[in-house]
């Protein structure tokens, strides 16, 4: 096998993202790695077998173990988080559940954001207290009630930053400091900025998790994750949570997401491109209450852009100045904007939390949340901003002659 690529470092995340981890077509010799759309690798006779089974000699064994065009995207992925090594999933959340439970075991306790993605709250807050793993939610952004609920059981820190859906960011330099002082392992979900614009490992974050259906990939047709780390942490992962538990990703998306990954820094520019734009639009308007987005110099998170965050991404929340109703109004008003949840795709996708990912909340709920009943999020896709902008201006302008 050609190990031409693999000698080389590759500087920049640019080039990385296309040419890092390549596997490759030792055959054929094509450009494209090929999909090795297979369950199993035959073995030349029962030696190697059990020689592989030992790990006393390289190869593959079968597909949940691990497979070529899978680990080209884990060691890309590795190159773009400037980690050892990464681990591939078969959703964001197998990535998720799989990383905290190769660390937490029954008695530990984690201190984890109180403003998490629904499902990782949800897995924490109701499967891990069941299995007898304690956790504290913490505003993550207060390193005081971070210090104060570490406890001698405590093992690790879990949170995200840009946080959904108003945008709050944690200082990554502050959650270092607190989990070097009390050796805790930092436990990070990079999903909304991805590598491109927030490298954790920089900041002495441990693990690194993506729900790679998101930016990642990048086309919407894929639902798929990654943890990235350590080389003994990956390890650790795959042989206990990974391999056991199963959740693993498919050859196929693993080869979409690498295709996508060749576009990666050039669409996230132009995601924060065609954001930032909105966003200022947004924020001038007669008919938006209030808009979260850390890149406009209102939001408490401002100071972290151009810093930890190279850029302040994609992904705008919003208010129309009105109620739940009104907020439903302009939505079903839109005629190029879809409405639909997930984010980082090459269509702007909007979706209204208080009828959908907030729906089990009661009002007062979402309230302590920080979720108004006409909050709004936006993922701005890469369509033409003037295009965008164009299709807010109409359901926005409509929402106000109603209300006239
Ligand atoms: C979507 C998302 C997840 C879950 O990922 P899936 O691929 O849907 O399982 C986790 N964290 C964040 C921040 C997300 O946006």
């Amino acid at each position: 096998m050609s190990n031409r690529n693999q000698k080389h470092q590759f500087q920049h995340l640019e080039t990385k993202a296309i040419h890092a981890g390549r596997v490759g077509d030792p055959s054929f010799g094509s450009l494209a790695t090929p999909i090795h759309q297979t369950s199993t690798f035959v073995f030349d006779n029962v030696q190697q077998g059990a020689n592989r089974f030992a790990g006393e000699e390289g190869g593959f064994i079968y597909s949940r173990l691990g497979n070529p065009t899978v680990m080209e995207l884990e060691q890309r992925m590795a190159a773009l988080e400037n980690t050892e090594a990464a681990a591939a999933f078969g959703s964001g959340m197998g990535a998720v559940s799989a990383t905290l439970l190769a660390n937490l075991k029954k008695g530990d306790h984690l201190v984890a954001s109180a403003a998490l993605y629904g499902c990782s709250f949800a897995l924490i807050n109701h499967k891990f207290a069941e299995l007898g793993i304690e956790a504290s939610f913490v505003d993550i952004t207060n390193s005081a009630e971070i210090e104060a609920a570490i406890n001698e059981n405590t093992k690790l820190i879990f949170f995200e930053t840009p946080i959904n859906p108003n945008l709050v960011c944690a200082d990554l330099n502050e959650i270092s400091r607190i989990a070097k002082q009390h050796q805790l392992l930092t436990v990070i979900d990079n999903t909304f900025m991805s590598p491109v614009l927030q490298q954790p490992s920089d900041y002495g974050m441990d693990l690194i998790i993506h729900s790679a259906t998101k930016y990642l990939n990048g086309h919407g047709d894929v639902v798929a994750g990654i943890c990235c780390g350590s080389a003994e942490q990956i390890e650790h992962i795959k042989m206990t949570t990974l391999k056991d538990m199963g959740a693993v990703m498919s050859p196929n998306d693993a080869w979409l997401i690498s295709r996508g990954l060749k576009t990666l820094s050039v669409r996230v520019e132009r995601h924060c491109d065609n954001a930032e734009k909105v966003a200022g639009y947004l924020d001038q308007h007669a008919s938006v209450k209030a808009v979260y987005y850390p890149g406009l110099k209102h939001h408490p998170a401002n100071h972290l852009v151009g810093n930890q965050m190279k850029r302040a991404g994609g992904v705008i929340a919003f208010e129309v100045d009105g109620a739940f109703e009104d907020a439903v109004r302009f939505m079903n008003q839109l005629k190029m904007c879809h409405i639909a949840v997930s984010l980082g795709d090459a269509e702007t996708l909007i979706q209204h939390p208080a009828s959908m990912t907030h729906s089990p909340y009661t009002p007062e709920e979402r309230a302590a949340a920080g979720i108004s009943e006409s909050l709004i999020r936006i993922s701005v896709g890469l369509e033409h901003v003037d295009d965008i902008i164009g299709d807010l201006e109409q359901a926005l302008q409509a929402l106000r002659i109603k209300a006239a």
